[in-house]
């Protein structure tokens, strides 16, 4: 069977698909306790449940490894802004068992704040504490994600996963990955090469879902980071289907420099290498935030980067079916009302949410196919096949082209910008693609 984009869905879900902004608790309504979700007021299953877009972040750090904030904390910020999932992905480590830190040492990474807020969060009866301030020892535990979830989650509102930053090293230079929803601690196991050492943990991802019979979304992060990872290694890892297209960390590399290329331009080198020699699937690309600081402080701080997933229900699952199904784009700013992708006419077509003040240039990038059967050739690489002003654009494939995805541009920069002159972006999946003829 030859495999097409979105082949785990119909074209007819495509083709009624409406953004919805999400409503979550507020932070008030939190502290409060009080519910406001509909499905707590009846006991009717729901039915005729139409799919709608879903804001989640899928990776993060607390201080269960090297953040600087308190998990519960951190899923606060993101339930107040507007997100509807968050997973937290510490460097080996799940948020899970006893845990206690010495509250000097989260002095060292954010002064006295991180605890004077907690305390006020959340009182003094939900932080446990052992000792004094005044002791040496002074220390707070940090709960495990099964334990603070209760405090967070609201059905159809907002749900926590448990993620882990499987964080490796090969020929000297740092090898990331991510796995979404998983149950069990990973322990990297390394690899001769960083393709290996890429190969080797993701076979641990792979077989753990495969154990337990769940849903996990692995994927590869911050390609540029300490320059690691080349787009012939993201080609040549073909059981890799996802990787960070754009990553919120100040350091990781995002444009590239002289001599190497950015990640988007990586993206496409690398597809056009799967599609056009190895008859493989595209790498589908993700956006993150990678946040470690929460205090305002430089750095890696939250709400730079995410993913919007369309699903009926808002579970774990549905979450990561959708996106294994190509059913989500990358946002640093630009929310889109719908994308679909007509496979009959073979049509991308997408529509903006505009906001207040911004302009769009819309860019369809396609590689083309060599004539010859042979690798396509550099310059027919990720080039732009079709631009448009405005809010709405589609694009027909011709049949000259591997794929054709959609980038979107605001003439307005992100809230917290990364780098100079950066603009709010929206980055959707590769279409039109075709394997195993
Ligand atoms: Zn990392
Ligand atoms: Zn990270």
């Amino acid at each position: 069977m030859p495999r097409t984009p979105f082949h785990a869905c119909s074209l007819l879900t495509f083709c009624c698909l409406i953004g919805v902004t999400a409503s979550v608790m507020s932070g008030q309504e939190q502290e409060s306790g009080r519910s406001t979700s509909e499905s707590h007021e009846t006991s009717e299953p729901p039915k005729d449940i139409q799919p709608r877009w879903w804001k989640g972040n899928i990776h993060t750090h607390s201080l269960w490894s090297d953040g600087d904030d308190f998990p519960e904390m951190i899923a606060s910020w993101y339930v107040d802004h507007g997100y509807n999932f968050l997973a937290l992905s510490d460097h080996n480590t799940l948020s899970q068992g006893l845990r206690w830190m010495q509250v000097s040492d989260i002095e060292k990474r954010a002064g006295k704040v991180a605890m004077e807020k907690y305390l006020k969060r959340f009182g003094p009866s939900w932080v446990e504490v052992r000792g004094t301030p005044t002791d040496d020892d002074y220390a707070v535990r940090l709960k495990p994600l099964n334990e603070f979830r209760a405090l967070v989650e609201q059905a159809g509102k907002f749900i926590m996963l448990q993620g882990e930053e499987i964080s490796d090293r090969a020929e000297g230079k740092p090898v990331h990955m991510n796995a979404t929803n998983l149950a069990q601690l990973i322990t990297p196991i390394h690899g001769e090469t960083v393709r290996e050492t890429m190969q080797n943990n993701l076979r641990l991802v792979l077989e753990q879902e495969k154990e337990l019979g769940q849903e996990i979304l692995p994927h590869l992060n911050h390609p540029n980071f300490g320059w690691a990872i080349t787009a012939e290694d993201l080609a040549h890892v073909i059981q890799e289907r996802f990787f960070e297209v754009y990553n919120g960390h100040p350091g990781v590399n995002h444009l590239g420099d002289e001599t190497r290329p950015g990640i988007e331009r990586m993206w496409d080198l690398a597809n056009a290498i799967r599609l056009g020699q190895l008859d493989a699937e595209p790498l589908l690309g993700v956006a993150t935030d990678d946040s470690h600081e929460y205090h305002g402080e430089p750095g890696s701080r939250p709400g730079r980067g995410w993913v919007m997933v369309r699903s009926m229900f808002l579970t774990p699952e549905h979450l990561v079916r959708a996106m294994k199904a190509g059913d989500f784009y990358c946002s640093s700013g630009v929310e889109l009302s719908s994308v679909t992708f007509d496979e009959v006419s073979k049509t991308l077509s997408l529509v903006v949410s505009p906001q207040p003040n911004a302009s769009y240039h819309i860019d369809f990038i396609a590689t083309l196919r060599s004539p010859t059967n042979h690798a396509p050739a550099l310059e027919t690489i990720g080039q732009i096949v079709s631009s448009v002003d405005g809010t709405t654009a589609s694009y027909t494939l011709t049949g000259k082209e591997l794929y054709v995805r959609a980038v979107v541009t605001s003439s307005q920069p992100p809230v917290d910008p990364v780098f100079a002159d950066q603009r709010q972006q929206a980055w959707t999946q590769p279409v039109g693609w075709q394997v195993g003829k």
